[in-house]
């Protein structure tokens, strides 16, 4: 209604101004109509008036007494008898034939020697004979309109002009113009003007007879006209212009122009009048009848308002056939099918709060069957799959099932029969079981009706069924069979996470046992150093209980100072060391980075016993000793006599190549027990002689002893030490020079004749870097490993074919690791190696000697 509105209030305008236009025009037309009958009248009559009056003084001057009578008494008498018989002159008079008077009656206030100038000239004329004139002039004193004068010749029986009648009449008081003047005037009325032309345009009339004679100035017409015109006083008024037929007199009726709005106000006000009522009845029948409308609308709107508020129990009420009334029944539809779909929802939600609240699959699936009987089931089962329960020590299970409502016992006989029958078909649905027979039924046996099978699957895997039977004929309906299968659904998820929970707790109980049973000590860190688990084995080591220490920082459960940083070490690599416990066990404790899915959980940290082989290293390094030590006597004695041989006695050429074989022999067993030796006692730990070494003097010494046998083998054997600085490092001098010996000898050893060897120092962050580079036989990289291990020796043919122990580069290894350095190496077969060893500027505070006192040779 309200957007109606505007469109109602256009049309009430256009209907309004419609309205006034009309009455407008219609006003004008008819104040046209009005003042053109009245002008018309008023024309027809002036012609009638005129030729009256013509026909009147005509017969009046045939009186013959007029010339016969010649008292003027007598004359007087005649034309006041002529008077009183015709009401149509006020005066007539009788002038001879030069002009005077004769006569006149009433004399009154007219002075007949003095007459108009207008009258003056018909005198003349009828003095020459014109028998009938007429003439307009002033009015007399005292009247409202012009005066009128009829003139006629008085003609004798010899038609000789005796005499000049003039009947004079004045508009205002003609009985035949009356009727004219006075519908004038009622048309005009007091604000309009109505004018009555003579010839000359003189005004002869005019209601208020205040311009009386006066010419007018108006606009004239040919024909009858009727048109717009500015008053002298500026106000705009309607002229109807009317020219009188046969004479050249005219009549102008004026009105103002309001009058006309006037009038189309008195036309247009009713009409407007009903307008406005019509539209109020209109608004209010309107109203009226939406109310209806809308009073069963909004009551449809607060019930609508209702459900969507949730409020789902209220019942519409249904009734009427029209639209609101359809309109309710599809809303109590939508009603009673929602709060349906909210119950099902209700009851789902419930199933899912019930499935995942616990892994148990008892207890998860008791609402799952809950809701599966509320469809009016009698019995509910659910039966699991042996394949879907997870298997403890490899031991078959048999089938599991779970039932609720009052016919469930009955038909548990049933569950392995269907079980088999949905195993190839994902439903089973029988809607009347009295007619199809698929199950066996002992004669004893109650069977169900109706019964619907789903079998429950999540991610491809087959966990069982979940089946409801009905006592009698069962229908089922699609929403049914879509919400029973929603609860296989979550039956089925049920039986995952009880299967999942199951299989992950059967893993951790294993993982538990085996760390249980694993004799050799583990210790498992989270990321912030803290211990996570530690198994019984791990106790010993501790020397507490590990249940104890679990969620400590890794600082308070052990004071072991290697095994602590083993610990807390945060490089990816594989690390050992060696710890001893305070009992005086060792054990070899290795760590290294838990990563799951690129994530590191923390560190585990497994300690080997290894006591027992300590003991043995030590034992055998002690017989090597021993062994060695002993056998450099007898062979000092035995070169010495094989030398001295050639000096008792002559000798042949084979003695003397048996000599030097002997010679050889003993040089390499020598070599090989001062290896020994030397390894013997850098291992054993004999303190280092630290003192402040000249890298540079070092290099020279081992360069300069053996630049001979390079240059026997024609190798170029150089330096290169930086030469801007003097480099100085703490270090046991002997010991390093005889580590660079051994890589210097090893790389002329394993260089081809005419190669190159040189030996470079480099200054590096963590310490002085030696390094030797030949262009040597290079190294397998099968060797690469395990070169620097005692007694290997490269597998290549060049490098078998050199004599040696395998014990050199162990020694170097060993040196460089006595002072806290490494060595390591780079080499490509065929083109060379770089061997590199590194050791650090400074040596742990020790009793440091100054540079160049020499502590061994
Ligand atoms: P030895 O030289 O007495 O065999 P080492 O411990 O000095 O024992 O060396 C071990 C092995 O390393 C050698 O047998 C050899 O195969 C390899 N090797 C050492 N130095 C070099 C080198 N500069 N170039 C090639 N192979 C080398």
């Amino acid at each position: 209604m309200y957007s109606m509105a505007p469109l109602a209030v256009v049309l009430l305008v256009v209907l309004i101004a419609g309205d006034w236009i009309a009455a407008g025009s219609a006003a004008r037309e008819m104040l046209k109509d009005r003042m053109g009958s009245t002008a018309q009248v008023a024309a027809e009559t002036v012609p009638f008036f005129l030729e009256a009056g013509q026909n009147l003084i005509q017969q009046l001057s045939n009186d013959a007494r007029l010339y016969t009578e010649t008292s003027p008494t007598g004359l007087t008498e005649i034309l006041s008898q002529d008077l009183r018989s015709v009401p149509f002159f006020r005066q007539l008079y009788l002038l001879d034939e030069s002009g005077n008077t004769l006569a006149g009656y009433p004399l009154g206030n007219y002075n007949a020697s003095h007459p108009p100038p207008e009258e003056l000239m018909g005198i003349e004329l009828a003095m020459h004979g014109v028998p009938i004139q007429n003439y307009t002039a002033p009015p007399v004193e005292g009247e409202t309109a012009a005066q009128v004068s009829f003139l006629a010749t008085v003609v004798d029986e010899d038609a000789q002009v005796t005499g000049i009648l003039i009947g004079r009449t004045d508009l205002a008081s003609n009985p035949f113009t009356q009727p004219v003047l006075n519908s004038i005037r009622n048309i005009v009325g007091a604000d309009g003007e109505g004018m009555l032309l003579d010839n000359k345009g003189r005004i002869l009339f005019d209601p208020s007879a205040a311009h009386l004679m006066e010419t007018y100035t108006g606009k004239t017409s040919e024909s009858a006209a009727f048109f717009d015109e500015v008053a002298p006083d500026g106000t705009r008024r309607l002229v109807y212009y009317q020219p009188v037929v046969g004479h050249p007199w005219s009549v102008v009726l004026a009105v103002p122009a309001r009058r006309a709005q006037q009038m189309a106000l008195n036309i247009a006000a009713p009409l407007l009048g009903m307008v406005v009522i019509l539209f109020v009845i209109g608004v209010a029948l309107l109203r009226l009848g939406l109310r209806v409308v809308t009073a069963s609308l909004q009551t449809l709107a607060a019930e609508a308002n209702r459900i969507s508020s949730g409020q789902l129990d209220h019942r519409l009420q249904v009734e009427g056939e029209d639209e609101i009334g359809q309109l309710r029944r599809t809303f109590e539809h939508m009603r009673v099918s929602l709060k349906e779909r909210l119950e099902e929802l209700n009851r789902l939600l419930l199933v899912s709060q019930g499935v995942a609240s616990s892994l148990e699959i008892e207890e998860a699936v008791q609402p799952v069957l809950e809701a599966a009987l509320s469809t009016g089931a009698s019995s509910v089962r659910m039966v699991l799959s042996p394949a879907a329960i997870p298997e403890l020590e490899g031991e078959t299970l048999p089938a599991k099932s779970l039932g609720m409502g009052v016919a469930s016992d009955t038909y548990a006989y049933l569950d392995d029969q269907i079980l088999g029958l949905a195993r190839h078909q994902e439903r089973v649905m029988l809607n009347n079981l009295a007619r199809i027979r698929v199950l066996n039924t002992p004669p004893d046996c109650a069977r169900p009706d109706a019964l619907l099978a789903l079998v429950l699957r999540h991610e491809s895997l087959h966990y069982g069924i979940l089946w409801v039977a009905f006592e009698q004929p069962h229908p089922f309906t699609e929403d049914e069979i879509r919400f029973l299968v929603t609860l296989a659904g979550q039956a089925a998820l049920a039986a995952a996470n009880a299967r999942l929970f199951q299989s992950a707790e059967i893993g951790r109980q294993r993982l538990a046992g085996i760390l249980a049973s694993t004799p050799d000590p583990v210790l498992v860190t989270d990321p912030q150093n803290r211990l996570l688990l530690a198994n019984p084995a791990a106790s010993e080591v501790l020397g507490r209980q590990t249940e104890q220490s679990r969620g400590l920082p890794v600082e308070r459960v052990t004071a072991q100072a290697d095994l602590l940083r083993l610990l807390r070490s945060t490089s990816e690599e594989k690390q050992s060391a060696e710890v001893t416990l305070p009992d005086g066990r060792i054990f070899l404790a290795t760590t290294s980075l838990v990563m799951s899915e690129g994530r590191r959980l923390g560190r585990v940290c497994v300690l080997r016993d290894i006591t027992h082989f300590k003991e043995l290293d030590s034992l055998k390094s002690e017989f090597v000793a021993t062994v060695s030590h002993d056998l450099r006597s007898p062979l000092t004695l035995m070169r010495g006599y094989a030398t001295m041989l050639e000096m008792v006695g002559e000798l042949n050429d084979q003695q003397n190549g048996y000599v030097k074989k002997i010679v050889t022999a003993v040089e390499n067993m020598s070599r090989l027990v001062n290896n020994l030796l030397d390894l013997g006692r850098i291992e054993a730990g004999v303190d280092l002689q630290v003192e402040t070494v000249l890298v540079h003097d070092v290099v020279e010494r081992v360069a300069g002893a053996l630049q001979l046998q390079a240059a026997q083998k024609h190798i170029q054997l150089t330096t290169d030490i930086p030469s801007e600085t003097v480099p100085l490092i703490e270090a046991d001098q002997g010991l390093l020079q005889q580590a660079l010996h051994n890589l210097v000898e090893n790389a002329i050893k394993y260089t081809e004749s005419g190669g190159r060897v040189v030996v470079k120092v480099i200054a590096h962050a963590e310490g002085m870097v030696f390094q030797v580079t030949d262009t040597g036989i290079g190294v397998s990289p099968v060797d690469l490993p395990r070169l620097f291990e005692k007694f290997y020796r490269g597998v290549q043919r060049e490098s078998k074919k050199q004599p040696g122990t395998g014990l050199g580069l162990a020694i170097v290894k060993s040196i460089a690791e006595r002072h806290g350095g490494r060595v390591w190496v780079e080499s490509q077969l065929g083109v060379g190696s770089k061997f590199y060893m590194l050791v650090p500027l400074r040596q742990p505070k020790q009793d440091i000697k100054p540079a160049g006192v020499k502590t061994r040779t």
